[in-house]
């Protein structure tokens, strides 16, 4: 008979026909499944944020120094940097911009915004600039450059802050097309009204410069409200959702602070010091972080989404097999009870046929022909009933408590023959998503036929081991371990085909449904073996960038 776990693994194998679109959402994160927000597992790119951030902290102190010296005629560069920040924050918007498409987190909307907001001010701030573009008669006074540059510098942030307080997952108000198109026409128009209005106000604007290199007193509060409001980010990043993204934005809005910190104080706020340029180099940093983070996640999504077509295929390929396999499991245990049915219903009908009817024999021979009727009953029913657990919705699922829960389930009855099952859990596993009943049969399934290898061994102390760890890519990783006596060599190769076994009682379809759930969810299962016995790992993609909202 099936154990549930293959006949869940069907069912699992059946929904997967209608899941090519959900396993390609799982490799880009679908919207309903993988809102961007919390993962605080993802420990290289902690590291990575905070190697970059010690490098920041390195350089900005070897440049204290020198910050106030004068770079002569340096403004000559101004049009080249100025481009490069104007292209990596373009782009970094679309890039948010296609992200938000896909995720549909107004958050990431309003970090786009910021960035285009930003990049879209820096053409009139260079080409203002005094002394870069007189040459073309551009020449729009002193305090034009400096207002649009105090626009800038206070508006990003506040496009950070309200990316930091914005819900992850909550409903849109229009369609995604749509939500894309008013915030592009919102910034658009944001940012032509303040060049309208600062032009139109050029006599009368504050005088936040003295000379064309010196700031006035005036133009201090613009760093000092703008630290303030780097800081609250970074505070509100830190705590609040901590999800990669927000780690990034986070060292994005450190890397500015320390530009502002060269810029306006260290370099004493005179224009084109070495303070003045080293910050610049900063807000370059600061400029491509974020666009860096997006390409590199953007490869191992197509990475993912190649592996998960290619799962899909193979798990198409297996369907067939698992279908025609439990068709002839079904076809075997059902015949058996029908043909004793037809033996005795044969019987019986001779028996009252008899010049004598012995209607003892043929009452005896109908009880039976009850029986079996009754079998092959609750054989369909058993069947059916194992169908229906596996449809079940696919949610985010701690592995470490759901591999915990299967070994619970088996330790005790291990116990009794004196095997120990024992696991060594990772801390911190990314989520995963999937389905938790046909996952749980998967582990089951593993540490029962690892106990049952045990208990077939002369290996002591008689154990198996479970054990959770991330693996390449950040995938989550199971290994089911025992000291059993190893894969028998006559199976080694076709251990995942149907009727593969060799139990006496076994039917060989445990291993083949085992794969089968854990391709239809992207991973990979495969087994390993040696002399002091036989290993079997899964891996499953972890969630990107995802979590739980805890706004
Ligand atoms: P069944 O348990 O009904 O035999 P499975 O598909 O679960 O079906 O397993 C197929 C075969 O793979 C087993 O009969 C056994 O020979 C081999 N096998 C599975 N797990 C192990 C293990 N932990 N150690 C050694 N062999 C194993």
């Amino acid at each position: 008979m099936l154990r549930p776990a293959a006949a869940d693994a069907v069912a699992g194998v059946h929904e997967g026909q209608g899941r090519v679109s959900d396993e390609i959402d799982d490799a880009l994160g679908a919207p309903a499944q993988f809102p961007l927000v919390h993962s605080p597992t993802r420990g290289r790119w902690l590291i990575a944020a905070v190697l970059l951030s010690l490098l920041i902290v390195i350089g900005f102190a070897l440049t204290m120094p020198f910050a106030r010296l004068s770079t002569g005629r340096s403004e000559l560069l101004l049009p080249a940097y100025a481009a490069g920040i104007f292209l990596l924050e373009l782009m970094t918007a679309v890039l948010l911009i296609a992200l938000f498409n896909l995720r549909r987190s107004p958050a990431l909307l309003l970090l786009s915004s910021g960035y285009l907001f930003s990049a879209l001010l820096v053409p009139a701030w260079v080409l203002s600039f005094p002394g870069v573009f007189a040459p073309f008669g551009i020449e729009l006074g002193l305090q034009f450059t400096a207002a649009i540059a105090a626009a800038r510098r206070i508006g990003f942030p506040l496009f950070v802050l309200a990316y930091a307080l914005a819900p992850r997952t909550a409903p849109l108000t229009l369609a995604p097309g749509r939500s894309i198109v008013a915030a592009v026409f919102l910034v658009m128009a944001c940012v032509a009204f303040i060049m309208v209005v600062v032009f139109l106000n050029r006599p009368g604007l504050p005088s936040l410069m003295m000379d064309a290199r010196n700031v006035g007193p005036l133009w201090h509060m613009v760093p000092a409200a703008t630290l303030v409001l780097y800081g609250l980010a970074i505070v509100i990043l830190l705590t609040r959702h901590r999800s990669q993204l927000d780690i990034w934005v986070a060292l994005v809005v450190f890397s500015l602070t320390i530009e502002l910190l060269l810029i306006s104080y260290l370099g004493g706020g005179v224009r084109l010091s070495v303070g003045w340029w080293a910050g610049r180099t900063y807000g370059l940093l600061a400029a491509s972080i974020v666009l860096m983070v997006l390409l590199v996640e953007s490869i191992h999504v197509y990475g993912r989404l190649a592996q998960t077509v290619a799962a899909e295929r193979r798990a198409r390929r297996g369907q067939m097999t698992a279908v025609e396999a439990l068709s002839a499991s079904i076809a075997h245990e059902i015949n058996q009870p029908l043909t004793s049915m037809i033996t005795n219903a044969n019987a019986g009908l001779r028996w009252l046929l008899k010049d004598e009817p012995r209607l003892d024999r043929a009452q005896a021979a109908l009880r039976h022909i009850v029986e079996d009727g009754h079998r092959a009953s609750s054989i369909v029913t058993g069947i059916r009933s194992m169908f229906t657990k596996g449809r079940q919705e696919r949610t985010e699922l701690e592995m470490n408590a759901l591999v915990e829960a299967a070994v619970q389930a088996a330790r005790s009855e291990a116990l009794q023959e004196f095997i120990e099952v024992r696991d060594v859990f990772a801390p911190h596993l990314p989520t995963v998503v999937g389905n938790a009943a046909q996952l749980g049969h998967v582990m089951r399934n593993l540490i029962e036929n690892a106990v049952d290898s045990v208990r077939s061994g002369r290996g002591w102390p008689r154990r198996v081991i479970i054990r959770t760890w991330v693996g390449e890519g950040d995938e989550v990783r199971v290994s089911v371990e025992d000291n059993g006596p190893g894969i028998a060599p006559e199976v080694a190769d076709r251990l995942f085909d149907p009727f593969v076994t060799t139990k006496a009682g076994g039917m060989g379809m445990g291993l083949m449904f085992c794969r089968a759930v854990v391709e239809a969810h992207g991973g990979r299962l495969w087994a390993t073996s040696e002399d002091g016995g036989a290993a079997f790992h899964f891996s499953l993609p972890s969630v990107m960038f995802a979590g739980h909202d805890q706004g």
